[in-house]
């Protein structure tokens, strides 16, 4: 039988956008002085999602942060898996620029009984995915748009896509552009 999916999801730019530029107005909330506003639909992407994968959250932000938005923005009824913060990641150096940055190393996940070929990352950040890249899903970033509808189409590819016995091997890069639409010009190619 086929395991359970588990989707795990960042929190920044992927499902909400967090500011401290006072133009984000009106802001769904407030937290740590950020002002804070859900990625629209965001709420159905988590209940939908949560019929047919198990659900995470890892963020690369402090644990208070990632403890308290998690609060904010997951539904009552909608279970998360975990919801793991900067403390769970690994720090690497760019040896180009010397700077430090997070990177998500999936093992971690697998130690929770989840093998690879069943595990999607959602996130908009691909250097912090640096060693599965089979497992990521590349989302736009969302500064805070009321009009982008990115998580409705995500919700319906992810549940296309759910019963794929190894997701790792699936071409994702253009999943964004693909639809459950018959599409009369794609024969032309
Ligand atoms: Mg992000």
């Amino acid at each position: 039988m086929t395991q359970r999916l588990l989707v795990i999801f960042d929190l920044d730019e992927t499902l909400v956008r967090a500011t401290d530029n006072p133009t984000l107005e009106p802001p769904d909330f407030i937290l740590y002085g950020f002002r804070v506003r859900r990625r629209p639909q965001l709420e159905n992407l988590l209940r939908s999602v949560s019929r047919f994968a198990d659900i995470g959250v890892w963020s690369s932000a402090t644990d208070n942060y990632v403890e308290e938005m998690v609060r904010k923005i997951v539904p009552a009824d909608v279970s998360l898996r975990f919801a793991w913060a900067r403390s769970r990641c690994t720090r690497r150096l760019d040896t180009e620029n010397l700077e430090e940055y997070w990177v998500k190393d999936l093992k971690k996940v697998k130690k929770l009984g989840y093998s690879l070929e069943r595990i999607l990352i959602v996130d908009d950040s691909p250097e912090k995915i640096e060693r599965h890249y089979g497992n990521h899903v590349r989302i736009e970033p969302f500064y805070g748009d009321l009009e982008d509808r990115v998580l409705s189409r995500l919700a319906a590819y992810l549940e296309r896509i759910a019963s794929v016995e190894n997701v790792r091997t699936l071409e994702k890069r253009g999943w964004h552009h693909s639809t459950d639409e018959v599409r009369p010009d794609i024969s032309a190619e």
